[in-house]
């Protein structure tokens, strides 16, 4: 798949999407004989997936839902409600992750590539995320290298024991492949992995169904509006995003509020998560230290005083 692909189908209309999407689900239920779940978040993506799921293909599937203990109580209670559900669990909090790992800033790309470049032995491997690989892809972008000197962890090992994890256990137990609600314009990642595997993945590794990855944003909610379905109330409250509550991938974009939010909304919860530690450093000073327009920043410190 090519990224001249996508945006050529990302312009196809809501009904060829639903169509497509529809097409991609019932090919991979064939490829995985009926083995398939709903994987969902209390998010709109995977609530349309679903929907699209129950509505059009298979009203028996099952869902299941991984409750990190991270997640707006809001989303939690939304989720509790969907039919055929099963909650599973990580084996590792929050609190042990970022303590042996660091905290999950930037993006997941960078992450992983400052903690590298951080803690390799590899010279090859220093030098690709110093200066890059082959046509320079591999690098940590110029604004982020002076994080290689922080005295704290950044990293993206969160995902791997809240989500990863748990999803793959839940695999072995259960012999069920994932369908996911992601989308490949989402991210440079997930964008990269369309582009590998197209919407459905069957490498022993990473068997999964992607049936939204052309869809964009807007075409998530005209399906909600077209079939009146119910979403989250943490949409209507100003936030955009589900998952951890306390995550720092994105954080640093213009006009990010996630952690305004948190504070207006659940004080106690952001003064909780500000609290966590890597290597004797508060996630409130990593903060600070990446530059991060939040609460508590030192911009709004020295400037409006609190
Ligand atoms: S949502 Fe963010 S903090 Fe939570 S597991 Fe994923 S990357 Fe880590």
């Amino acid at each position: 798949m090519t990224y001249e692909e996508l945006k050529q189908r990302q312009n196809w209309t809501l009904e060829q999407k639903i169509d497509h999407a529809v097409v991609v689900v019932s090919s991979f239920m064939d490829k995985v004989n009926g083995n398939l779940y709903a994987s969902v978040s209390g998010g709109k993506d995977s609530g349309v997936m679903f929907d699209i799921i129950r509505r059009f293909v298979n009203k028996d599937v099952p869902a299941v839902f991984c409750n990190t203990g991270n997640e707006y109580s809001e989303v939690v209670k939304f989720v509790r409600n969907t039919e055929n559900l099963t909650v599973i669990r990580p084996n590792m909090n929050i609190r042990q992750i970022i303590e042996k790992y660091g905290f999950p800033l930037i993006s997941k790309e960078q992450s992983r590539y400052i903690n590298q470049a951080k803690h390799t032995k590899s010279q090859k491997l220093l030098n690709t995320r110093l200066y890059g690989g082959k046509k320079g892809i591999g690098k940590i972008s110029e604004r982020w290298k002076y994080l290689i000197q922080a005295p704290f962890d950044v990293s993206e090992k969160c995902c791997d024991f809240l989500k990863k994890k748990p999803f793959e256990k839940f695999h072995k137990q259960t012999g069920l492949y994932p369908v996911i609600g992601t989308m490949a314009g989402e991210s440079r990642l997930r964008l990269q992995k369309w582009m590998k595997h197209g919407c459905n993945s069957l490498e022993t590794n990473l068997i999964a169904s992607y049936p939204l990855s052309i869809w964009t944003e807007n075409d998530v909610w005209a399906y909600i509006r077209k079939f009146n379905l119910p979403y989250s109330p943490i949409y209507d409250m100003g936030i955009k995003r589900t998952g951890c509550v306390f995550c720092g991938f994105g954080c640093y974009l213009k006009n990010d509020r996630r952690f305004y939010f948190l504070k207006e909304t659940k004080p106690k919860i952001y003064e909780y998560f500000m609290s966590l530690e890597n290597n004797g450093v508060s996630y409130k000073e990593a903060l600070r230290y990446c530059g991060i327009d939040f609460p508590d920043s030192m911009y709004r410190q020295l400037t409006l005083g609190f």
